[in-house]
């Protein structure tokens, strides 16, 4: 039987026992609205886990390129493509700071 990890309380629950919400983060990463959104898993018999589903942000707990790597997995081309022309910059630009964001928390990480 298929089985998930619950975001909020971190059980181990039958596939029937686990919701999942969508939660519109985009402002968060300073993106436009509908752009990235988080899916949240929780316990569907457990009130704590309801309520805290609503406003779980587990993508903070992430590491800089877990993160980015949803932003482009969650947006279609033509969104990052809007998201890089509405920014103005040079895309060349934004993918030699990506990458050094991602060697820097790479880094960071190996430190711990
Ligand atoms: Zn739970």
């Amino acid at each position: 039987m298929i089985s998930w990890i619950c975001h909020i309380c971190g059980d181990k629950r039958p596939d029937d026992k686990i919701n999942v919400r969508s939660l519109d983060t985009s402002k968060e990463f300073g993106l436009k609205d509908g752009t990235m959104s988080q899916n949240v898993r929780y316990c569907n018999d457990n009130p704590d886990c309801i309520e805290k589903s609503k406003n779980y942000q587990h993508i903070k707990k992430k590491s800089l390129y877990e993160a980015a790597q949803d932003v482009v997995l969650e947006s279609s081309e033509e969104e990052i493509d809007e998201i890089i022309r509405e920014s103005g910059e040079d895309p060349k630009e934004i993918v030699k700071r990506g990458r050094k964001a991602i060697e820097d928390a790479l880094r960071k990480a190996k430190k711990k």
